[in-house]
């Protein structure tokens, strides 16, 4: 039905009388998404069969994501665009009287993540999927996702994010692939043949629900699957032990308290919460996508000492660490391997990727909860503690604080990134830098012990999506310019630099660049009535709030312009739009502050008659993947301004690196990769670098109040936070921000680095002001942005942790046949 365009019509003007049992004409948007929809998961059906079949057939090796977020956003586009079919889709629909954008709009985005982590996962499955390899993720299906986001007088208010609502086109439910998963009870052991066994009493049991979403590759026949797991009461109604008066009600409490297992996301982002929920979610998880994968690999019917040949278990973050002790428990317990076998396969199969040093965010169990909640389990990680800490202890005799430093548990915590580490054969950081940061510090120990345990794998994009599908006259220009080799060939956009001094060629991308701001304000009149100047400077800053993100020097930069502007108000400045979206923790005070400063001030600007042609402030609203899609096409500068050594990777300096925008960024995370490619001329880096935040942190020598005191412009911001107008609606309204900057010593070095932004948001201001010189810096940058495609970082996981080849042709071939 999608070999043509007339084909195409024909079918859906019958699928979408037939399904809705209405005539064509009474069709609402919503009915033609759904139709849509449906007719595209019918024709991803059979080739996923298929694959599943040859999966089986070939015996080929498995690789299994494990994640806790999937930020998959919407899946219409993308899957049309990797089908092959968009443009043809979108020119039947219009000559049906249809815009393709408005009917995509009509999907909920599935926002099963808080940021970055969790789109790196789902941009991870489509290049596994587009590459040929046989990949899966393994998640659960929250029933609310990341909580939406409503700004009311400034405040952000969340509202729950219920994305099932109007059904989901693209999952299926599996019944009859449900497993089992245990919580609670006591271990009983006893003897037999000679060898201890170790059983769970009393346990509560509850049902893991499989629901799969086809991953379609592009250019590949191949369907991968995205597995996401729902609980359910395992209780009989008729037989189960909740019976006898007030039964029915006790009965339902029940389910509902099962049912709150997989019931929402926790949306703190780099931020740990040791909440009894969480830690049962992560164990369903963990114990559900387990026992499915083993029983695949039974099918096999070869020995578990093979399972590391034909099955690699990836664990992003640690979240999902309780792989490994689940592993170890199913192989004695259930399969009856004796430990030292089951500790060999399971550090041969396991892998993990490292996403963060901050302190806050590094997971750690109190024992006690462990030990309740998952009783054989805890004595399981105790072993492995005790038998690591044994052989710690041979090599390094007499050494009790680097043990103890050292140790999965300590101070009755169970250190999640240690168990992580000791339990899997390769640990991963995210960024060359980061990577190096784990090994020469946070995780030297670990990487003397271990030391080709180690690897770097820089994060990436999914190209398609955040170029193809998002900013779809950039790729047209891009195949007329150099071919069509760089969609599947990302490295290949390095032939851009030949036009790097094209002016016609500036030209075209100038004018695609006015284009996607023009889509953007509009949007933004529409939703939010604010009006942007489409000829300004479009400065964005898009990313969870966090302090180390720093939108507050982003902010208090902008406080500086405009008083700037109102002492001087002839002063020649190109028109700027600062544009913000960002979603705080609920729970995260000084970030939901933040977002309050920045509408005080956007409110403030934008009704300020004196700046209203130089200066506007946005805050966007609920940013999400579908408004990241809008968004970054529209940028001219991307503020990637993380405090030196905090930020792990960053994924949205590559989306708008790959999408025109000039960087403006510290040296931090991926930012260093970049900057090594392009070059200072055309990035603009600032401020303070790793080895000197280290030294400040070492040695206490930074006085923020200082800092504060020797800069005149800061005195006057900083007092601005605290005093009556222009930017607080009352005394003190952002003393709090005012304490953390001056009384906490400015944790981030916001103040010390506050000079040298002003500093450079000069410079950027003079590059701008030449429109061909902009553009040149542009194409460089869009040029190198190859290497951060996810299709290149899978490349490497493939090779260096997994071992996996892609799928050979002919499979592809059979599917397709
Ligand atoms: C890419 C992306 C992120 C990560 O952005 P960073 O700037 O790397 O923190 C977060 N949220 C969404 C919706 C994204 O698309």
């Amino acid at each position: 039905m999608f070999s043509n365009k007339e084909a195409f019509k024909q079918a859906f003007r019958e699928q979408l009388v037939g399904r809705l049992g209405k005539p064509m004409q009474e069709a609402q948007a919503e009915d033609v998404y759904k139709v849509l929809g449906g007719m595209i998961r019918e024709q991803v059906g059979k080739n996923w069969a298929e694959t599943n079949q040859a999966y089986k057939e070939g015996q080929e090796k498995q690789v299994y994501y494990f994640s806790l977020e999937f930020l998959i956003g919407r899946l219409l586009g993308s899957n049309l665009l990797n089908l092959g079919v968009l443009d043809m889709v979108r020119q039947a629909l219009g000559e049906l009287g249809w815009d393709l954008e408005e009917i995509e709009e009509q999907e909920t985005d599935a926002g099963l993540g808080n940021g970055g982590l969790g789109r790196l996962a789902a941009c991870f499955m489509d290049s596994l999927a587009s590459l040929g390899y046989a990949g899966h993720g393994c998640g659960i299906r929250y029933k609310y996702g990341l909580f939406e986001q409503r700004i009311v007088d400034g405040n952000q208010v969340e509202l729950p994010d219920y994305w099932l609502q109007k059904g989901n086109v693209w999952e299926e439910r599996r019944p009859d692939k449900k497993v089992e998963v245990q919580f609670w009870g006591h271990v009983e052991t006893r003897e037999e043949d000679g060898r201890l066994v170790f059983e769970t009493q009393d346990a509560e049991t509850v049902w893991a629900v499989p629901y799969d979403i086809p991953l379609v590759g592009y250019g590949h026949a191949q369907v991968n699957t995205l597995r996401i797991w729902s609980a359910e009461s395992a209780l009989d109604p008729v037989r189960g032990p909740i019976r006898g008066e007030g039964g029915y009600y006790r009965f339902l409490d029940y389910n509902r308290s099962v049912e709150s297992i997989s019931a929402f996301l926790y949306p703190d982002d780099s931020n740990y919460e040791g909440k009894l929920l969480r830690l049962k979610q992560q164990y369903f998880l963990c114990s559900a996508g387990l026992q499915s994968i083993l029983r695949t690999f039974e099918k096999l019917r070869l020995p578990y000492s093979q399972l590391p040949d034909k099955i690699a278990l990836h664990i992003n973050d640690t979240h999902p660490t309780l792989v490994i002790p689940e592993l170890m428990r199913i192989l004695m317990d259930v399969k009856g391997l004796g430990w030292d076998e089951a500790w060999d396969i399971t550090t041969r199969t396991v892998s993990y990727t490292n996403h963060t040093i901050l302190s806050e965010a590094l997971e750690q169990w109190p024992v006690n909860m462990v030990r309740e909640l998952l009783p054989r389990v805890s004595l399981i990680i105790e072993e492995i503690n005790k038998r690591y800490c044994a052989m710690l202890l041979e090599r390094y005799p007499g050494q009790d604080i680097k043990i103890g430093e050292m140790a999965i548990i300590h101070g009755e915590q169970i250190r999640m990134a240690h168990l992580a580490i000791v339990g899997s054969y390769s640990v991963n950081g995210v960024a060359a830098l980061h990577t190096q940061i784990l090994k020469e510090r946070e995780m030297k120990p670990f990487h003397e012990l271990y030391p080709g345990r180690f690897n770097n794998k820089t994060n990436g994009i999914a190209h398609r999506r955040w170029l193809m599908h998002a900013n779809p006259e950039l790729a047209s220009l891009y195949d007329e310019t150099i071919g069509t080799r760089w969609r599947t060939r990302p490295r290949e956009l390095i032939d851009l630099l030949r036009y790097s001094g094209d002016e016609s060629f500036k030209e075209r991308l100038q004018a695609i660049k006015r284009s996607n701001k023009v889509r953007l304000a509009e949007q933004v009149f529409a939703k939010q009535s604010v009006r942007l100047d489409t000829s300004s400077i479009f400065d964005v800053q898009v990313k969870r709030l966090h302090g180390y993100k720093r939108q507050l020097l982003n902010i208090l930069h902008v406080m500086h312009v405009y008083n700037q502007l109102k002492h001087n108000p002839s002063l020649d400045v190109v028109p700027r739009t600062f544009i913000f979206g960002a979603k705080a923790a609920p729970g995260y005070y000084l970030a939901k502050q933040t977002i309050k400063l920045i509408n005080n001030v956007a409110d403030t600007i934008n009704r300020d008659v004196d700046v209203r042609d130089k200066l506007k402030v946005v805050f966007l609203e609920n940013y999400s993947v579908s408004l990241a899609e809008l968004i970054i096409p529209a940028a001219d500068v991307s503020e990637q301004i993380s405090t030196a050594g905090k930020e792990a990777s960053g994924t949205g300096n590559m989306k708008f690196m790959m999408n025109g925008a000039l960087t403006l960024g510290t040296l931090d995370g991926a930012n260093v990769e970049m900057h090594e490619m392009v070059g200072d001329d055309n990035m603009f880096i600032f401020g303070m670098k790793v080895d000197q935040i280290e030294a400040y942190y070492r040695d206490g020598q930074y006085s923020a109040r200082k800092t504060a005191n020797s800069d005149e412009r800061l005195r006057e911001v900083l007092d601005q936070l605290v005093n009556d107008a222009p930017f607080t609606r009352h005394e003190r309204e952002f003393e709090a921000i005012y304490q953390s900057l001056i009384d906490h010593n400015d944790e981030y070095f916001v103040l010390k680095d506050f000079a040298a932004y002003v500093d450079t948001q000069v410079h950027i201001e003079q590059v701008y002001r030449n429109p061909s010189e902009w553009t040149r810096r542009a194409i460089v940058n869009m040029a190198h942005a190859g290497k951060f495609s996810s299709d290149c970082t899978i490349q490497q996981y493939a090779a260096d942790i997994w071992n996996i080849v892609p799928l050979q042709n002919d499979v592809n071939k059979r599917i397709l046949s």
